[in-house]
């Protein structure tokens, strides 16, 4: 349920409704918009009469129930209004929302050594990338694949960080990683088999890094708005979604089918930024530049680009990494996109 406020009503109104609540067992919680500030109330409010809430204050503009089954994730618990994810990062705060420039993401797969790590920073920086991605503890479907290096990869992602100045955006697979993850990662990523891994999606809700949260490759959207929920229920409105393709039952040319149908629909449903990763998405790097495109068209917030300095080489999911030049030629590509949908302020980098 939702309480929406006058514009203007003064804060002492607003602290006495949030007190009166508080005294009736619940739990308000104040939500400032651009416009109006709404006090919503998330547990155990079937009971609740509106009408009695509307008396509390002549300053109580509605009452609203939120009718989707995830409250705080809901676009109706911001009364509208996209929320922004603002990272602090080396280079500055960037922002991941719906009125912001679109935020780059690029790196690869997994982090391999100090070498490939920092060289492939500094070249997704020149190109426009503003954050690094790379996984330290890698979720493989083999147990005899290559698993990651697990906590020395977050030092070589440290010093990654430290040489571009790039946020970095790194997977946590184990709650225990926590703390030595969060110390390099400026967002921390749930990666798609973990979606519903609610102990570990209350522990990052727990903390205060921005979550990266994948889509399961079988979960509805539902189904991953509510996995959103754990993380705002437990207290960390930083959640950005990110679309990576689900299984459905073409293998042979695509590893995932890309849902960029998610980007509008995320959009009526959640207040919370989208991102859209084409490279798992595909699986092939061939079929990612269109699909980066398409999604910017879709209206999507951000894009995360696996790039690798020699795929063919890569410890993991090398066919479907871009190589470096193939990434500056996309971010050029992705400009005309861009500026086009009033998502791409920064200036294009020249030709080299
Ligand atoms: C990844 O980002 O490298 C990854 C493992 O992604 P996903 O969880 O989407 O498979
Ligand atoms: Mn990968």
């Amino acid at each position: 349920m939702i309480i929406v406020m006058k514009s203007g009503s003064p804060e002492v109104e607003i602290d006495r409704i949030n007190s009166e609540l508080a005294s009736w067992g619940l739990t308000p919680e104040k939500i400032v918009g651009k416009h109006k500030v709404v006090i919503g109330l998330v547990g155990e409010t079937a009971d609740l009469d509106r009408e009695r809430l509307q008396e509390i204050s002549p300053w109580i503009e509605a009452v609203l129930r939120v009718e989707q089954p995830f409250k705080r994730a809901s676009r109706e618990y911001r009364q509208g209004e996209a929320s922004e994810v603002v990272v602090p990062t080396p280079n500055g705060p960037v922002v991941f929302g719906e009125h912001h420039p679109l935020v780059v993401v690029a790196g690869p797969c997994s982090v391999e050594n100090e070498e490939m790590i920092v060289s492939t920073a500094l070249r997704v920086k020149a190109a426009g990338a503003k954050f690094l991605r790379g996984g330290a503890f890698k979720p493989r479907t083999s147990p005899y694949a290559f698993q990651g290096h697990g906590e020395s990869a977050l030092n070589l992602l440290a010093a990654a960080r430290e040489a571009s100045g790039l946020g970095v955006i790194t997977e946590i697979m184990d709650a225990a990683d926590l703390d030595v993850l969060s110390e390099v990662a400026d967002v921390i990523q749930i990666g798609a088999r973990n979606m519903q891994n609610f102990s570990l999606l209350k522990k990052v809700g727990a903390q205060n890094k921005p979550v990266l949260l994948k889509r399961g490759m079988s979960a509805t959207i539902e189904d991953w708005l509510m996995a959103a929920e754990y993380i705002l229920a437990a207290g960390n409105p930083n959640v950005i979604l990110c679309e990576r393709g689900i299984r459905t039952f073409d293998r042979e040319y695509t590893r995932n089918t890309l849902d960029l149908a998610a980007v509008p629909v995320l959009r009526r449903l959640t207040h919370l930024p989208v991102m859209i990763d084409p490279s798992h998405g595909t699986g092939w790097a061939e079929y990612v530049p269109a699909m980066a495109m398409a999604a910017i068209a879709a209206g999507a917030d951000s894009l995360m680009i696996e790039v690798h300095p020699n795929p063919s080489k890569a410890l993991s999911d090398g066919p479907q990494s871009l190589k470096p030049d193939q990434f500056d030629r996309l971010m050029r590509e992705l400009a005309t996109i861009g500026k086009a949908v009033g998502r791409w302020p920064q200036p294009v980098p020249a030709l080299v």
